[in-house]
């Protein structure tokens, strides 16, 4: 029998993950082909700690994806994806390496959309001449060159602009106000140790802002409560509840609901909205998220799946969810061409907050909760060892070129819950 074809649309977290794991339960049964505008995985998790240290990410957090594929004989193409056809089951696209490429289309037996979002910067006022961020290696190494070459020693702004999430999986995941609330933590916690670090003055000066009634709500209200006890303790300012962001201006930030909060520094992460050409799509959600069930399968097209951002079921928009979501839809792939049996194919989505981010000072904290989703769980660690973890986790998923065995994260996980900070 021919192999099935599997067009996996998007080469990071989620992407390469379903395209590891497919082979990995499927072996010669599919044939896989891999989508992506650019040829390499972007490690967005580790951008912030690099910007402190003074690193280009670009040099450091930049993975070359076809080496990555092709030991397992999977397919690379590096072009921009500009319509799906579902109806046709096809995927028209544009090669990137050279400007001015010819449309084509590829027909598929199953479609994976990781894609993930737009980052939706155009949509602030102001960003451009005011704004900074941390979502990639350009606004990276902008910040960078701010940080340790023109920073005045003003007040600091860190926050998101409002997430308008979609109705899908709406009976499953609460509605979240900001997209993904763990950069704005991680950078507000790591650039306060790095001001006192170097005697610029430290936490006082930085305000963290949210849209939403509580910072990173996703993480339950016991773990929220006891980071923000410490943030506080250490002297950040806090302010909830601004909803959207209105425009930044070269004084500060003004908001929908709430006075104008005065900053320098204005470090803001954006709303997460969907690629134009999902939306309106009988596979989206109202707003262009991918709907699925919980084994990432599209209800109305059961050969569309969906994993990572993209997905109507991941919020927030964690690398967490894209890993685990990845491993669902190619299960379920798996076992369409008769690769694995049903018993352990059909695993269903249990959604949680699982994430590491940089404190400064080679400290870094843990959270493992699935409290917002209905769950018990609520972890917080911080110290040491989950900053070790962090940097250790980034270095086996380069050296394994992704390729992260669960026990790793199982281990892991341990270590950080079970050893002292
Ligand atoms: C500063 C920061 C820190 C973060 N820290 C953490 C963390 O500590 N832990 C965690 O779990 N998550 C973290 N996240 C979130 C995490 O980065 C995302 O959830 C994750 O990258 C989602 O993976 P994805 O593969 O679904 O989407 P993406 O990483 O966005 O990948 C989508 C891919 O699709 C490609 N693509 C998009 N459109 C097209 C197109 N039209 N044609 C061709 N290719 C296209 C892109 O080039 C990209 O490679 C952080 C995010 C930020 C911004």
């Amino acid at each position: 029998m021919a192999p099935a074809k599997v067009l996996v649309l998007g080469g990071n977290f989620a992407g390469l993950g379903v395209a590891q794991k497919l082979h990995e339960y499927a072996g010669d049964r599919v044939a896989i082909t891999v989508v992506d505008r650019k040829p390499y995985l972007l490690f967005v998790p580790n951008i912030p700690v690099e910007v402190l240290e003074n690193r280009d990410p670009a040099a450091s957090l930049e993975m070359p994806l076809p080496p990555a594929l092709a030991p397992d004989g999977i397919a690379f193409v590096e072009a921009e994806v500009t319509e799906i056809d579902v109806e046709h089951k096809t995927v028209t696209m544009v090669p990137t390496q050279r400007p001015g490429g010819e449309t084509v289309r590829l027909s598929y037996d199953y479609l994976v959309i990781a894609l993930g979002n737009r980052l939706a910067y155009d949509r602030i006022e102001g960003f451009g001449e005011w704004g900074h961020t941390l979502s990639d290696t350009y606004h990276a190494n902008r910040l960078r060159h701010y940080l340790h070459h023109e920073y005045r020693g003003g007040p600091i702004a860190v926050g998101s602009a409002r997430f308008h999430q979609g109705s899908g999986g709406r009976d499953v995941i609460p509605t979240a106000e900001a997209a993904c609330e763990g950069p704005p933590v991680e950078a507000a916690l790591s650039l306060g140790q790095w001001l006192e670090d170097r005697g610029r003055g430290g936490p006082r000066q930085i305000t963290l802002f949210t849209p939403a009634a509580v910072i990173a709500e996703d993480v339950g209200p016991e773990v929220v409560q006891r980071l923000l006890a410490m943030a506080q303790d250490a002297g950040y300012q806090y302010r909830p509840r601004t909803g959207d962001i209105v425009r930044l201006t070269a004084d500060g930030i003004e908001f929908e609901q709430g006075p104008s909060l005065e900053a320098e520094l204005k470090i803001v992460f954006p709303d997460w909205v969907p690629h134009p050409f999902l939306q309106g799509l009988p596979i989206s959600d109202d707003r262009g998220f991918i709907d699925t069930d919980l084994t990432m399968r599209n209800p109305r097209y059961p050969e569309v799946f969906a994993a990572g951002d993209a997905a109507a079921l991941a919020v927030p928009k964690l690398g967490w969810l894209a890993h685990v979501q990845g491993d669902l839809a190619a299960r379920q792939i798996a076992k369409d061409v008769g690769a694995m049996p049903r018993e352990e194919a059909d695993r269903a989505f249990q959604p949680s907050v699982f994430c590491m981010g940089d404190m400064g000072g080679n400290r870094a904290f843990y959270i493992h909760s699935d409290a917002w989703y209905g769950g018990h769980q609520q972890i917080l660690k911080t110290g040491r060892v989950p900053f070790l973890l962090k940097m250790q986790y980034k270095n086996l998923f380069f050296r394994h070129h992704g390729k992260v065995s669960p026990w790793s994260m199982q281990m892991a996980a341990m270590v950080a819950e079970h050893l002292p900070g």
